[in-house]
């Protein structure tokens, strides 16, 4: 769709990012991954990721992000900090302007590495309460990034208004559903696939899943539902 030219993903080895993972390699000539180290609660979600990488045939570059846990400690990074949620208030595993750095960061390399596309699997739908995954955020971001290294960036989100059961479609519809369904990982408890069960990640995915599922199964006959989502 979009070229022969070179595009970064924003990766961790979960639904999301894997998703988008293999529409970037749809999409563009060229694909490599950043990953950020920042001291996550289950080092294996690095390990997950760099598997994923590999196996996919794409670099990954990882980049230590361990003065998030410095600036704001929360429950992803620190294992004596419950993950709960509050109705109405952020999950306690909210880090202000994680995003925000995280794109940052990706827009520097990026550049150094000749690619002007980058892609993240944030969303909008699902909403959380992180503001800098709104999509308003992001086109203001591309534009700042634009200024601040005088170099056409495009920030692409091809999850950014899908539900959970519409990106597992678009996981389907990719050729990719078996594959994001077994290897990726989501789950808090640091369990792969389908994950623990009991996790707010793994209730939210499953959630998805289930809805997916369900369609698709009513439909006669092909694997994949609807179309283009981009
Ligand atoms: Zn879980």
């Amino acid at each position: 769709m979009f070229t022969n030219e070179k595009a970064i993903v924003v990766f961790s080895g979960g639904q999301d990012s894997t998703t988008c993972l293999f529409w970037a390699k749809k999409h563009f000539a060229e694909v490599e991954v950043v990953t950020f180290d920042y001291g996550q609660r289950h080092k294996q979600e690095i390990e997950v990721a760099a598997d994923i990488a590999r196996e996919l045939g794409v670099e990954q570059t990882v980049l230590d992000m361990s003065l998030l846990n410095q600036l704001a400690p929360n429950a992803l990074t620190r294992s004596d900090i419950e993950i709960s949620q509050e109705e109405g208030e952020l999950p306690s595993t909210f880090v202000d302007g994680r995003n925000h750095l995280f794109l940052s960061f990706a827009a520097v390399l990026a550049k150094q590495k000749g690619a002007r596309h980058i892609i993240t699997g944030v969303c909008e739908t699902d909403f959380s309460g992180y503001p800098d995954c709104r999509d308003v955020f992001v086109k203001s971001l591309n534009v700042t990034l634009n200024l601040a290294m005088d170099y056409d960036f495009v920030l692409h989100t091809p999850l950014m208004w899908l539900n959970k059961a519409e990106t597992w479609a678009m996981a389907d519809e990719l050729g990719a559903f078996e594959f994001v369904r077994e290897r990726t990982l989501t789950c808090y408890n640091g369990i792969m696939g389908d994950g623990c069960g009991e996790c707010p990640a793994c209730k939210l995915r499953k959630a998805g899943l289930d809805e997916y599922t369900a369609e698709r199964d009513q439909k006669p006959s092909s694997t994949a539902t609807g179309g283009e989502k981009q």
